[in-house]
């Protein structure tokens, strides 16, 4: 990604208002004089009829504390929550927001007593200190009027001057006991990492607050943003040199991704120009960063947009060296042993900088699954709440807090109550993982002797430690797109065949098997997949992505052949809906290994080629495809999304249907026996696999091996190391027979009749 727009340079009109913001801080005589002459000049300069500040109280409210234009009855009378009408919703997205009719927007909230009715346009920043929402700055206009990217960006540089005299308690009606609010809070986000933690708050580089915005020597701030840019990027390549080995590896594509993002060309030559306008260089990282963060919310790309936060981690970082290089940033504090990292945003390097040990979860105002520090902290096991809006402010160092990763939320300073009943539920969750540890090394067998091969899905390096910890067999399935997403484009033959080969060399004796790049849908890769189809699911991708670019099928086989030389290849093909297509890729596949012999490659010792059963249109072509492949593997995930209609990606309807309905359950009957017709080992490789109950009912159904996520195999091999299979069978027998519609609550009734501890 490139942010290639040059953006407008830094004219007079911010500088003269700066200076007239510096003589009203020397002359006014308290904080409301300051406030009110400051509503003046922006009004005045900004061709606005209102500015208003409004600052953020100890209870998420927003107080409407000077204005010029509205009425002043409404000042210190008129509160809004954070996230309610427009300024709130300024402040709870910490984002720009220009309306040409401001009036039409869905979260506009009319206050009667400002007599705002009358302006039909609206402008308003947000004003951060140290990443803390502190206010929002509005200017209003009588007419419909466009505000340009240059207005807003001026308005953003007077809010971070402004931020400085907002410190905390510093308004009149406010008090510094306002600000410090004590109480227990409940603060809601999204789960990104699950699990649960208690520990105290750190906040994520709070201290960088202060910095003048007008550069006094334009050429000495040139050299510091130098420095702290080289500063960064020695910090990074360092962070991705040395690690130690198998960290290094583990993230290793997280932290390329990373590391191409700080050489951005576009982004560097951005804060170059905003230096040589006149600002220095923490304004001009800022205003950059500002500015990118509003152009990029509007990529339709989800994958792109997420980006945001890698650029917001980065200007972090350089913001962090340059003021460690004005001597504000005292040395980093040591983490306590039970911190919870707290950050508007976090990048991965951040993550990995911090000890691992003392390290118990982390906390963002933003953030998103895909984003590259969640994909770390997943592989880490770090558990992560995102969008716990307002955190960075309702947060103070040192405050006690629960993170409950699995219901993405954290309760803040929580009661004695609480606090005993999460150290109720941590302790449980500690016995449970010694009890699924001393069954690690116990081969899965049930108690009338069937033998089950539980098997792990992967898709970055970092998950195969997880086969030693878990003791699973194998991997069942590695998902091959997850490492190019991660970095962003298609690596070449070379680059591929040096990753097969250390995901190979990390799973020792253990088999593998491959998936063929499954890319598109919610997985879209830059440069392959189409960016925008209006119904991805079933749109292009996956191996018609593959049958349709060849090239990539090639390269990827090819590679996929030269790292497996000497062992057994297991490759699967992901989404095949007709034998044909199968018949096309095995082609392609064969022609690879025949270029190879004649090359006189290294060649596998064998070459295992299987399917996987995710679409319904394949179940009534089972006897015409098993014959043709090594082994199959259930995407139940994909089948049970098209069988049911259901958007997998969408919560309205992801949970509306059971995956343990009696006509799935058919489904999955149906293959099993097919696949015992021809001979084809099966698994089971979605979700379904990983759930102690589901996999009872897989087991009862005749499948005898399930992959699945690692901290599925603890569970799971609890479940079935203490049930029979022949019990189980009848159960299922008698549920495929009759119109039984509740299979979950016969299935539960069962295990607890026989102690099965599900
Ligand atoms: C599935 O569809 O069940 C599956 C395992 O594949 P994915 O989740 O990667 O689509
Ligand atoms: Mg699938």
């Amino acid at each position: 990604m490139t942010t290639d727009d040059p953006g407008s340079g830094f004219g007079d009109r911010p500088r003269r208002m700066l200076r007239q913001l510096r003589d009203v801080m020397a002359r006014s005589a308290t904080q409301q004089d300051q406030l009110d002459s400051i509503t003046r000049i922006v009004a005045a300069d900004m061709a606005a009829e209102v500015c208003s500040i409004y600052v953020r109280r100890s209870d998420r409210t927003l107080e409407l504390c000077a204005t010029e234009g509205l009425n002043r009855e409404a000042v210190h009378y008129t509160r809004l929550r954070v996230g309610e009408g427009l300024v709130g919703d300024i402040a709870s997205s910490a984002r720009p927001l220009a309306l040409s009719d401001a009036q039409a927007h869905p979260k506009f909230a009319y206050r009667p007593e400002t007599g705002e009715e009358i302006y039909q346009s609206l402008m308003g920043v947000p004003i951060l200190r140290s990443e803390r929402l502190v206010g929002v700055i509005v200017v209003q206009n009588r007419t419909r009027r466009h505000y340009g990217d240059e207005e807003i960006e001026t308005l953003e540089t007077f809010a971070m001057a402004l931020a400085g005299l907002l410190t905390p308690g510093a308004q009149e009606g406010g008090g510094a006991a306002d600000m410090e609010a004590e109480a227990p809070t409940r603060i809601a986000g999204t789960c990104l990492v699950p699990g649960l933690a208690i520990g105290r708050a750190c906040l994520h580089r709070q201290t960088v607050a202060d910095f003048p915005v007008l550069a006094e020597d334009p050429e000495s701030e040139h050299e510091r943003l130098e420095t702290a840019l080289a500063d960064m990027h020695e910090r990074l390549d360092r962070l991705v040199g040395t690690a130690p080995l198998e960290e290094a590896g583990a993230h290793a594509e997280v932290l390329e991704t990373y590391r191409m993002f700080a050489r951005d060309r576009g982004w560097l030559a951005r804060m170059r120009e905003a230096v040589s306008g006149g600002l220095t260089a923490e304004a001009a990282v800022r205003r950059v960063l500002n500015d990118t963060r509003a152009r990029m919310g509007r990529i339709s790309d989800a994958y792109l947009r997420e980006r945001i936060t890698d650029f917001e981690a980065l200007a972090d970082e350089l913001m962090a060296a340059l003021a460690r290089e004005r001597g504000l940033l005292p040395a980093a504090p040591e983490l306590p042993d039970d911190a919870v990292l707290v950050a508007r945003s976090l990048g991965p390097a951040d993550l990995l900088a911090h000890d691992r040990d003392r390290l118990r979860a982390v906390v963002l105002e933003q953030g998103t699954a895909t984003a590259h520090v969640a994909i770390v902290a997943r592989a880490l096991q770090i558990p992560v709440v995102g969008r716990a809006e307002s955190v960075m402010s309702d947060v103070e160092p040192g405050d006690p807090l629960i993170v409950d990763g699995d219901n993405g939320q954290v309760f803040l300073r929580p009661q004695q109550e609480v606090r005993e009943q999460f150290e109720r539920s941590l302790e449980m969750r500690r016995a449970e993982r010694a009890r699924f540890a001393g069954n690690r090394d116990r081969p899965c067998v049930t108690r009338d002797g069937v033998g089950v091969s539980l098997m792990l899905n992967a898709g970055l390096l970092v998950d195969l430690a997880q086969l030693e910890m878990t003791g699973a067999q194998g991997v069942g399935l590695y998902r091959t797109e997850i490492a190019f997403m991660a970095r962003r484009d298609m690596a070449g033959v070379a680059a591929q065949t040096e990753l097969y080969r250390r995901i190979i060399e990390g799973a020792g004796a253990r088999p593998i098997t491959f998936r063929t790049l499954d890319a598109g849908g919610d997985k879209h890769l830059q440069g392959l997949t189409a960016g925008h189809e209006e119904n991805p699911a079933m749109g292009w991708r996956s191996t018609r992505v593959l049958l349709d670019r060849p090239g990539v099928l090639r390269r990827q086989v090819r590679a996929l052949l030269r790292a497996s030389a000497g062992r057994e290849l297991r490759l699967m093909l992901p989404m095949v809906v007709t034998g044909s297509e199968l018949d096309q890729a095995r082609r392609i596949i064969e022609r690879e290994c025949e270029r190879a012999r004649a090359r006189g490659d290294g060649m596998p010792s064998r070459l295992r080629f299987g399917v996987m059963i995710e679409i319904p249109a394949l179940m009534w072509q089972l006897d015409d495809i098993l014959p043709g492949v090594d082994f199959a593997a259930v995407g139940s995930n994909d089948l049970f999304q098209f069988s049911f209609a259901a958007d997998r990606s969408n919560s309205e309807v992801s949970r509306r249907y059971d995956t343990l309905a009696p006509a799935f359950l058919r489904m999955l009957h149906r293959i099993v026996k097919a696949c015992e017709r021809h001979s084809v080992p099966v698994s089971v490789c979605g979700e379904m696999a990983g759930r102690p109950l589901e996999a009872l009912a897989l087991l009862g159904l005749g499948y005898r091996t399930l992959s699945m996520a690692p901290d599925a195999i603890g569970p799971v091999k609890e479940v079935l190391m203490a049930c029979s299979c022949a019990d189980l069978a009848d159960l299922m027998c008698g549920i495929l027979e009759t119109e039984a519609g509740h299979v979950r609550g016969i299935l539960s009734a069962f295990a607890r009749d026989h102690d099965i501890p599900v």
